[in-house]
């Protein structure tokens, strides 16, 4: 192998396979190196996203929700099930399989661009140096025109509730379970915590999330967030707010939770399994030489300037491990970002446009601005709401909980942010990122024609509240010639 590359590319997640993949599309002679291996020592590529994040986590909400259908929906359509069983090993079989299926795609996508895939660990060195330790234990001191750091995060862990792997286990570890555990003990509802929780729910656990703040998804538009709760506490997800976890004992195969309340009471729960989902950190162990001359800022997190520069001339990051929401779409658009601009290009990430996606049933999804940022800008704002429960697709495919909200500027009609949960929520709200990147007012999205009986109808009628429009609902709001 030659030793001088264009790009050097470290990390194969979403952020340092797209990255990669761009790169080598631009012409530019490019190496990725991945740590990652599978339980028989082989090298893998696709970080957390493919192995341990929105892939695997998504395989096993699609298997529940199946298994909770048929199980307690499909009576009303008039299908009788006879006894539904649960068979979790195969379950989690399936998962590993479409896992393995998706990050074996993306070394059929490093062959066909010609990117060089080496698995290994890697470290940047000074002066765009990179020491490639092998799989195999071989070392060598690679080159680069440019280095792309792209090491990703690591889940949190918090002192009280150390992961034992067993009992107590991270996100990871949850998506492992062999069998359903009678009770569940989820620290953070977050959007892992509330995914993952969401899973174990519906195969039966009985599932307490336990959250420190007093707002439910704070940073989530709260009129949304307070609908989500309503239908997820529904479901028999038991929320508890403002529930600050001070201790853990594990107890042979249960483990007791100590927390205090709302009231700053101790309470204790006991729980068969305990997942800590408390956010997670960026990931730069092993990643840096003391002179390679790459600030982190107080964070952790590797410090970058708005086009992922470093501090180190021709050294770049990406994705979860510098600032930014953690998510796999927005590193894949810096990885894009980075290696055009490596190659000459000029473009830029709108970073106000980033559409953000729990994938509980129903779905809560949310670009722009929530109704709290806008007013705390001291701006004028419109916002139009719409229910899924008056729009007759979603009523006939019994999908009718939750609703679309618009806020739009009051003056230009700009679309200043969407947040739903509902149906499909995750595709529906794309379609608005979509019209805010064309800088679009709520009525162009209003006069757009949608198709009928569709979710999106939804969205349409959303943005025509905005300005007392709607059409299937009395309007609040006077109505604007
Ligand atoms: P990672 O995916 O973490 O990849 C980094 C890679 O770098 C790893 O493979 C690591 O082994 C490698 N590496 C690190 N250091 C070195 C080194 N020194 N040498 C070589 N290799 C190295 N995001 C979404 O957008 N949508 C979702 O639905 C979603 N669901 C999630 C569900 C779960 C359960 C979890 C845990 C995360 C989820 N995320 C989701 C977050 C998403 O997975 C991350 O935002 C995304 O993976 C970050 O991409 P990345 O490329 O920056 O880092
Ligand atoms: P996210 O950042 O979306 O993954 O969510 C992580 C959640 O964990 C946040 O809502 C935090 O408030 C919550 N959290 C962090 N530490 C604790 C703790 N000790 N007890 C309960 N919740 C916590």
């Amino acid at each position: 192998m030659s030793d001088k590359f264009d790009v050097i590319v470290i990390g194969s997640g979403p952020a340092g396979y797209v990255a990669a993949i761009r790169a080598a599309q631009l012409g530019l002679k490019t190496a990725c190196i991945e740590k990652w291996k599978d339980d028989k020592g082989k090298g893998v590529n696709g970080g957390t996203c493919l192995n341990v994040g929105c892939i695997p986590s998504k395989a096993l909400l699609d298997s529940s929700h199946k298994y909770h259908d048929a199980k307690a929906a499909l009576g009303g359509h008039g299908i009788s099930t006879g006894d539904v069983a649960i068979d979790v090993p195969t379950m989690i079989a399936r998962k590993e399989k479409v896992v393995k299926q998706m990050s074996g795609g993306i070394g059929g996508l490093f062959k066909a661009n010609k990117v060089t895939s080496l698995y290994g660990s890697g470290k940047l060195l000074a002066g765009r140096k990179v020491e490639f330790v092998a799989n195999d234990g071989e070392t060598q001191v690679l080159e680069a025109e440019n280095v792309i750091l792209a090491s990703g995060s690591v889940p949190v862990s918090i002192p009280m509730a150390p992961v034992d792997g067993d009992v107590i286990v991270d996100s990871t570890g949850a998506l492992e379970f062999q069998e359903v555990p009678k009770r569940l003990g989820v620290i953070g509802a977050g959007v892992i915590g509330l995914e993952l929780g969401s899973v174990w729910s519906r195969l039966g656990s009985e599932v307490v999330c336990l959250e420190a703040m007093d707002d439910f998804l704070a940073i989530m538009d709260q009129q949304i967030a307070k609908e989500t709760k309503k239908i997820l506490t529904k479901q028999g997800l038991d929320i508890r707010l403002s529930c600050r976890v001070t201790a853990t004992e594990v107890k042979g195969k249960e483990v007791e939770v100590s927390y205090t309340d709302k009231e700053g009471n101790e309470q204790k729960a006991v729980f068969d399994k305990l997942i800590v989902c408390v956010g997670r950190r960026p990931f730069t162990e092993g990643l840096l030489a003391a002179d390679s001359g790459v600030n982190l800022d107080e964070r952790g997190s590797i410090y970058v300037n708005d086009l992922c520069s470093t501090n180190a001339p021709g050294v770049w990051a990406i994705g979860d491990v510098v600032r930014g929401p953690m998510l796999a779409h927005k590193g894949s658009e810096e990885g894009v970002m980075v290696a055009e601009r490596i190659a000459g290009q000029k473009p830029l990430i709108n970073y106000d446009i980033i559409p953000n996606v729990i994938y509980t049933h129903p779905e809560v999804a949310s670009v722009g601005r929530t109704e709290e940022q806008v007013k705390a800008d001291g701006e004028d704002y419109n916002v139009g709401t719409f229910p899924f429960v008056a729009v007759g697709r979603a009523v006939a495919a019994d999908e009718a909980d939750g609703m679309v909200k618009m806020i739009a500027d009051a003056k230009t009609d700009r679309v200043l942010g969407c947040h739903i949960v509902g149906p499909s929520a995750s595709d529906l709200v794309q379609q608005v990122a979509i019209a805010m990147e064309f800088g679009t007012t709520a009525e162009d999205i209003g006069m757009t024609v949608f198709g009928h009986p569709t979710f999106s109808e939804a969205v349409k009628e959303a943005a025509l509240a905005v300005n007392g429009h709607a059409i299937h609902m009395p309007n609040r709001k006077k109505r604007k010639k």
